[in-house]
Protein backbone atom coordinates (compact mmCIF):
# COMPACT_ATOMS: atom_id res chain seq x y z
CA UNK A 1 0.00 0.00 0.00
CA UNK A 2 1.59 3.25 -0.73
CA UNK A 3 2.43 6.36 1.83
CA UNK A 4 0.74 9.59 2.46
CA UNK A 5 4.14 11.01 -0.15
CA UNK A 6 3.64 8.31 -2.43
CA UNK A 7 -0.52 9.12 -3.35
CA UNK A 8 0.32 12.70 -4.21
CA UNK A 9 0.60 13.73 -7.78
CA UNK A 10 4.25 14.86 -8.40
CA UNK A 11 4.60 18.62 -10.40
CA UNK A 12 4.78 16.85 -13.46
CA UNK A 13 1.60 15.28 -12.79
CA UNK A 14 0.10 18.42 -11.46
CA UNK A 15 1.28 20.42 -14.83
CA UNK A 16 -0.34 17.71 -16.75
CA UNK A 17 -4.15 17.83 -14.88
CA UNK A 18 -3.56 21.75 -15.03
CA UNK A 19 -3.06 21.73 -18.54
CA UNK A 20 -5.80 19.39 -19.24
CA UNK A 21 -8.46 21.27 -16.84
CA UNK A 22 -7.41 24.26 -18.96
CA UNK A 23 -7.93 22.70 -22.18
CA UNK A 24 -10.96 21.52 -21.17
CA UNK A 25 -10.12 17.62 -21.33
CA UNK A 26 -11.66 14.75 -19.32
CA UNK A 27 -9.22 14.94 -15.95
CA UNK A 28 -11.50 12.04 -14.06
CA UNK A 29 -9.10 8.44 -14.23
CA UNK A 30 -11.91 6.71 -12.60
CA UNK A 31 -14.08 6.51 -15.39
CA UNK A 32 -11.28 4.48 -16.97
CA UNK A 33 -9.83 2.50 -14.19
CA UNK A 34 -10.16 -0.78 -14.07
CA UNK A 35 -11.10 -0.68 -10.19
CA UNK A 36 -13.45 1.57 -10.68
CA UNK A 37 -15.95 -1.21 -8.58
CA UNK A 38 -17.53 -0.74 -5.16
CA UNK A 39 -14.75 -3.86 -3.63
CA UNK A 40 -11.96 -3.33 -5.56
CA UNK A 41 -11.01 0.31 -5.03
CA UNK A 42 -11.45 1.76 -1.49
CA UNK A 43 -9.42 4.98 -2.14
CA UNK A 44 -12.06 8.22 -0.76
CA UNK A 45 -11.04 10.03 -3.87
CA UNK A 46 -12.90 7.31 -5.93
CA UNK A 47 -15.07 8.28 -8.24
CA UNK A 48 -13.65 11.43 -8.95
CA UNK A 49 -10.25 11.16 -8.91
CA UNK A 50 -8.17 13.25 -10.92
CA UNK A 51 -4.62 11.36 -9.92
CA UNK A 52 -3.95 8.10 -8.55
CA UNK A 53 -1.01 5.83 -7.77
CA UNK A 54 -3.21 3.21 -8.38
CA UNK A 55 -4.75 4.07 -11.51
CA UNK A 56 -4.94 1.09 -14.32
CA UNK A 57 -6.52 1.71 -17.77
CA UNK A 58 -9.60 -0.81 -18.33
CA UNK A 59 -8.85 -3.20 -21.22
CA UNK A 60 -5.34 -3.53 -20.96
S1 LIG B 1 -7.83 3.04 -8.19
FE1 LIG B 1 -7.78 5.29 -8.31
S2 LIG B 1 -8.37 5.80 -10.42
FE2 LIG B 1 -8.95 3.67 -10.02
S3 LIG B 1 -11.10 3.76 -9.34
FE3 LIG B 1 -9.82 3.82 -7.51
S4 LIG B 1 -9.51 6.02 -7.06
FE4 LIG B 1 -10.24 5.83 -9.18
Amino acid sequence: MPTDIERRPGWLDRMKIRVKKTLGMKTILCDTCKWDWRSACHHSERPNATWCADYEKRGT
